[in-house]
């Protein structure tokens, strides 16, 4: 926030230093991808490796992020984010916590691989109870390609972290000039630069640094939030895994996971959260010794309608409502450390 003291009409900061004209502080809490990617040559823009470059060199290369605000850089992770396990997540969470807990920070962007960037922003959006803003940003070229995504996605991204505006908005994606939720936001495309969507559209753009607003989102989030990272211990959650349907698919993935002590099944169904015929039986019978079935879509949008496709109610499942099977996946971990009763994570289901 600016400061401007004024005496009969005059305004004293005219009189300070430039450099006394305090900036909003954000910090860029880096874990890799491809933003910090690196090719053999300028035309690979699809074959690099990932998370190479240190977060101070991606700050350093868009001089202009010092117009925007007091930026600087904290190295969470480097890595590619297919590789992030409840380990990683929970320790970026905890260094987020503690850095939007600092009077001076206004708030923190995440430099992330797309791949799995939704999950980590979904987690963010649960467990962060803070209302200042958080916004992760990749790219899909490597800072060393042509017409690389990653400085303008980066240089948006400290714009809507360091902007009034954001605050109270949840956790955010900034993707090719548009903000997204991350309850909502996916990677639905994994070779071009609009990679990201959301079935119910952005919430907003950013274009030349400002930032412009048309949505909201209606669900819980941030401080309306159940969960709290300072409540999880150690550094795993519960064990979720998600089973992939298709025709002619067997019972077997279940059972494995069953065995090797999932807790939930979040079965990625077809159409509305379909279950074939021979794989109810299973599944009724696991959610009878106690693993919770959630059934979602492998369809990309829509939502999933509870007891239209199968009785819920009679077999005690939860329907995954909008989200996809990977934030079910997130959702159902973080529920299970509150509850085991079907009936309450149907209830967080709708809520969240
Ligand atoms: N697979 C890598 C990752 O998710 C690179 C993909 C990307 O960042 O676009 O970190």
């Amino acid at each position: 926030m600016r400061k401007t003291w004024s005496v009969l009409g005059l305004s004293l900061s005219l009189l300070l230093p430039l450099n006394s004209w305090a900036k909003n502080h954000v910090v860029v809490v880096a874990t890799g991808g491809t933003i910090a990617g690196a090719g053999a040559s300028a035309s690979n823009s699809a074959t690099y490796t990932a998370a190479k470059v240190p977060v101070q060199q991606l700050i350093n290369a868009i001089p202009q992020l010092k117009e925007l605000a007091d930026v600087s850089g904290v190295q969470a992770l480097q890595i590619a984010s297919e590789s992030i396990t409840d380990k990683e997540l929970l320790s970026v969470a905890r260094q987020v916590n503690s850095l939007l807990k600092k009077p001076d920070v206004h708030g923190v962007v995440i430099t992330h691989g797309t791949d799995t960037l939704e999950e980590t922003a979904f987690f963010l959006n649960l467990v962060i109870a803070s209302d200042k803003p958080i916004v992760l940003v990749g790219a899909m070229r490597p800072a060393t390609a042509l017409s690389a995504d990653g400085p303008l996605n980066l240089y948006s991204a400290v714009a809507l972290a360091a902007s009034d505006s954001a605050r109270g908005k949840g956790v955010l994606v900034m993707m090719n000039d548009n903000i997204y939720a991350a309850r909502d936001v996916s990677k639905s495309i994994n070779i071009h630069t609009d990679a990201f969507q959301s079935q119910w559209g952005a919430l907003g753009s950013v274009v030349e640094g400002k930032t412009y607003w048309f949505r909201q989102v209606s669900k819980r989030f941030n401080q309306q939030s159940e969960f709290n990272i300072e409540n999880i211990q150690g550094d795993q959650l519960p064990n979720v895994q998600i089973v992939y349907a298709a025709t002619n698919m067997s019972p077997d993935a279940y059972l494995a996971y069953a065995k090797n002590g999932a807790q939930a099944i979040i079965h990625a169904g077809t159409g509305n959260g379909s279950v074939a015929a021979q794989i109810v039986p299973t599944l009724k019978q696991l959610q009878q010794q106690g693993i919770q079935i959630v059934r979602a879509s492998r369809v990309a949008a829509g939502f999933v309608l509870r007891n239209a496709e199968q009785p819920d109610d009679q077999y005690g499942w939860v329907v995954a409502h909008d989200l996809n099977p990977q934030k079910a996946r997130i959702l159902t971990a973080l529920a299970l450390t509150k509850s085991k009763d079907a009936k309450q994570l149907q209830t967080m289901f709708w809520e969240y």
